[in-house]
């Protein structure tokens, strides 16, 4: 009785697949908690600070200006 179903979840990334800020947060392993905590040393299980949501965004403006500057813009992959 949810619309929340896993296929629904399978769309969405689906579509958000190609997006830019989708690429990027899989490229600097900023795509979920998990990942925050392996490769960031953000731990998990408490929401994230207003400094480590400054740094996340950060670091996903530098990886996505580096793209563009070594002439790589990140366009959606879609096929
Ligand atoms: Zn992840």
């Amino acid at each position: 009785m949810t619309v929340w179903t896993t296929d629904f979840f399978t769309k969405t990334v689906w579509t958000l697949r190609g997006h830019p800020i989708f690429v990027a947060q899989h490229a600097t392993a900023t795509c979920c908690r998990g990942c925050l905590a392996r490769w960031h040393g953000i731990s998990k299980g408490c929401p994230l600070s207003e400094a480590e949501i400054d740094y996340v965004l950060d670091v996903l403006r530098r990886w996505l200006e580096r793209q563009f500057e070594e002439g790589r813009p990140v366009t959606s992959t879609s096929d």
